[in-house]
Parts: structure tokens; C-alpha cells; sequence
């Protein structure tokens, strides 16, 4: 195999199915890497931030990882292998996921975009992974697969610190599982990088709202927001959710809910951007969504 840090003789089991797969993660005594996309993966191993072991297990060739469909309870499924291409051909994700459909398209160029997967996003667990977000905003569980059965986590608390995750060493990400819009919603997704494209994310955000008007008033009946880049790993903000829960929208909530939520990051300063700059920026996006909710509920639209 290619790639300058790999082991003295790198294996590579490319198995069709998904027992295979979880069959060889139980019996090997030996480290393996699952290899996807390969797009975060063989960037490590060619920067040396990690070797390649002795075995690599590439599941690309699992076609039955690589689906988008609508269940029958109305929730949607994704197999890890779908890739941000895929994400962004599909017309239920763009209609019911706008969020992920539009974070897909920022996501490096249309090679990286052709390869890389939503699984290997995820699994990557890099704080400023842009696919993450919007999958927090959208009450994401994941499925994780072993040769014992199945877990189904939710998203918001599968990250358990900085690059790291509640999977074991022998399980797969098997499906991704999010809530569709809610009629008269509205979703949002705003990255800020360097540049507009290729490039890695100062602050990425993502939100749900559902503004109802009762009377001369816009009511906040449920918000749900997912923030990356501003702390270990990418964020649920469930304070800024409960205190924005079934409130009359008001620019005084507004900037409440923004001191709430710069208070419930915890941005570093790093080669990117400065602890400072990611607050700011995050609470002028929470500002900015919150207030073309309140705005466009006030020209008399019911949704967005
Ligand atoms: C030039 C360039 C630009 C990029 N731009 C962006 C960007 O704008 N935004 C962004 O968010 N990312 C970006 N990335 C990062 C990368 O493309 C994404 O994180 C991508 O989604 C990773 O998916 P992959 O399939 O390539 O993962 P891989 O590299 O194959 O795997 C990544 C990690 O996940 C594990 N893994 C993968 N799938 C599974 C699974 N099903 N079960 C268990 N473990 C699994 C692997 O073992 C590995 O540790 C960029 C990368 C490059 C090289």
C-alpha cells in the first residue's frame, strides 16, 4: 500500500459485506484501521500523525453502507458511506436536511467531495468536521455495529473529548439516523473559514428553529443548535436551547441567548483563529439566525 508511515507489510481486507467486516474487527488480535474515503486517513499517515498498522480494513466495497432513505416512523437513514457528492444529489436531504445539504457543499472541492464520507466525518471526530453540526441540529443517533449486535447512541453525546469517541476498537458506524425539518421550520448552516473554499473552519454552526405567531407575538417553540471548532469536540448547546425553549422571540432574548451561548463554549486560541474571535463569531451567528426568525415572522410569514 502507498503511504510513507505505513507498517513494513500493510494488509488491506477490502471484505463486500458487512459480516465480514465486523467478523474480522472480532477476530484479529492485532491493531487495524478502518479505511473509508481514506481523505482524513491517508492525510495522517502521509503527515506522520499516525502510522498505518499491519492490517487495514477498507469498507468501501460494502454496498449496503451506502444509502439514504426515509423510514417508515419519518426519521432518516444514511449509510457512512454516503459521501458529501451523494448528499448533495439527494433531494430528500436538501428538502428535509437543508442544513447538511448546504454544509455539504462547503466541504473541500469536488474531488474531496466525490470521496470523502459522512461516516469518516463523523468518525473522524475533529471539532471543526463541518457534516457535524448540522447533524447535532437535527437530533442525530448514530448505529454502531459489532459481531455481538448493534447500539444506537445520540450524536450529542458520542464524543467524549478531543479526536475521541465512545466506539470500541470492534465496532463499525453503521447508519446515521436524523429527524426530518418539521413542517414550518427553519434551518440554518453559516462556516467561517479563511477562504470560501477548502479550508477548515474557524466556527461552523447549525440551527433549527420553529417560530409560531400567536397574535403580534413570534413564539420560539423549540430551537436546536450544533456548534464546531469552539471546544474538544463539536457541541449540542443545550443552555442556549432551554433558555430560548417556548419563549416569545424578542431582540432581548436575542442577545440573552447569545451571552449563553458564548459562555457555554470553549474556544483556544490556535494557528487559525484566536478563543476571542470564535466566541464572537459564534454569537453573531446564533444573532443572526435568531433574527430572521423573529423578522420574518413579523412580515406574517408562518415558516421560512
Ligand atoms: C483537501 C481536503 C479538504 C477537506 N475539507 C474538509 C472540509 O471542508 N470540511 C470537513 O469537515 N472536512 C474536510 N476534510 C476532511 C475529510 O475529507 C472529511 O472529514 C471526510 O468526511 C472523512 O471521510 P473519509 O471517508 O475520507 O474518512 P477516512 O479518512 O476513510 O476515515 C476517517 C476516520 O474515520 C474512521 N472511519 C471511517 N469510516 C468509519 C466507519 N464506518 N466506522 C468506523 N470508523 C470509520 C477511519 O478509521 C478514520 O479514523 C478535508 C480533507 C482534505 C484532504
Amino acid at each position: 500500500m502507498r503511504g510513507t508511515r505505513a507498517a513494513a507489510r500493510t494488509e488491506v481486507f477490502s471484505p463486500h459485506s458487512l459480516e465480514a467486516a465486523v467478523q474480522l474487527l472480532a477476530e484479529v488480535k492485532e491493531p487495524v484501521r478502518i479505511l473509508a474515503g481514506g481523505t482524513d486517513l491517508m492525510v495522517e499517515v502521509e503527515t506522520g500523525r499516525s502510522e498505518l498498522p499491519g492490517l487495514v480494513l477498507d469498507i468501501s466495497r460494502i454496498r449496503d453502507l451506502r444509502f439514504v432513505d426515509e423510514g417508515d416512523e419519518g426519521a432518516i437513514h444514511i449509510g457512512p458511506l454516503v459521501t458529501f457528492a451523494d448528499v448533495r444529489r439527494s433531494a430528500l436531504l436538501r428538502e428535509k436536511a437543508p442544513a447538511l445539504w448546504q454544509a455539504a457543499g462547503l466541504v473541500g472541492g469536488e474531488q474531496i467531495r466525490n470521496a470523502a464520507t459522512l461516516g469518516g466525518n463523523i468518525m473522524n471526530a475533529s471539532p471543526a468536521a463541518d457534516g457535524i453540526p448540522p447533524l447535532l441540529a437535527a437530533e442525530t443517533h448514530v448505529v454502531l455495529t459489532s459481531s455481538e449486535g448493534s447500539r444506537r447512541i445520540p450524536l450529542f453525546s458520542f464524543f467524549k473529548g478531543y479526536r475521541t469517541t465512545v466506539a470500541k476498537p470492534e465496532e463499525l458506524l453503521t447508519e446515521i439516523v436524523l429527524q426530518p425539518l418539521a413542517e414550518g421550520a427553519h434551518a440554518y448552516f453559516r462556516k467561517v473559514a479563511p477562504r470560501r473554499a477548502q479550508a477548515i473552519s474557524k466556527v461552523v454552526f447549525a440551527g433549527r428553529i420553529h417560530v409560531a405567531r400567536d397574535g403580534a407575538a413570534a413564539v420560539l417553540k423549540t430551537a436546536r443548535l450544533g456548534i464546531g471548532a469552539v471546544a474538544p469536540h463539536a457541541l449540542r448547546l443545550f443552555e442556549t436551547e432551554r433558555l430560548l425553549g417556548a419563549q416569545v422571540l424578542t431582540p432581548r432574548l436575542i442577545e440573552d441567548a447569545v451571552r449563553t451561548l458564548r459562555s457555554e463554549i470553549a474556544p483556544i486560541d490556535d494557528v487559525r483563529s484566536t478563543a476571542d474571535y470564535r466566541r464572537a463569531v459564534a454569537g453573531n451567528m446564533l444573532r443572526a439566525f435568531l433574527m430572521a426568525g423573529l423578522t420574518r415572522s413579523e412580515s406574517g410569514k408562518a415558516g421560512f
